[in-house]
């Protein structure tokens, strides 16, 4: 990772809100063209002069509060398969996150005997994810709404 910051580099690292450039501290994701990613060496046009802004990203500051918007448990894994169920939920957060630096697997939890528990930072991976496991493995599929707040929640009980 280079430094963007040194003296030789255009940019003016900015207090306003008028930042062309939103910089994470934590992670180095960059926010640009109403896109997030995943470091500034992306940028297509660097060379002009740029504001850029140093923030935490939505994604480190949803782990760094402990949160998260999807949850996945899985039930009654059977015991050879466990290993190979715990790559694929781990695959999958790294797929997601190459695709898209907002999208993170969090935690990946053996919570009990044949049960994981999965969290990550959008809902929608969650639903991505169960959707996979279920073609896999033809398990059943029990989506948990919650009302009072805006977590996905999804639990998978093996055959
Ligand atoms: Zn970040």
């Amino acid at each position: 990772m280079a430094n963007f910051f040194n003296k030789n580099t255009p940019f003016h690292i900015e207090k306003s809100a008028k930042a062309d450039i939103l910089l994470c501290k934590e992670c180095n994701a960059a926010y640009w063209y109403k896109a997030w990613h995943h470091s500034l060496d992306d940028h297509p046009n660097l060379e002009e002069d740029r504001n850029v802004k140093m923030v935490i990203c939505p994604a480190c500051k949803m782990q760094d509060e402990g949160k998260y918007l999807g949850e996945l448990i899985l039930e009654n894994i059977p015991s050879d398969r466990n290993e190979e169920i715990k790559n694929l939920v781990a695959n999958f957060g790294d797929i997601s996150f190459k695709n898209d630096p907002m999208a993170r697997m969090i935690t990946i939890d053996e919570i009990a005997r044949g049960m994981i528990r999965a969290t990550v930072t959008q809902g929608q991976m969650i639903s991505q994810l169960a959707k996979k496991i279920k073609k896999v493995y033809k398990s059943k599929v029990n989506f948990i709404h919650s009302k009072r707040d805006a977590i996905i929640r999804i639990r998978i009980v093996f055959p």
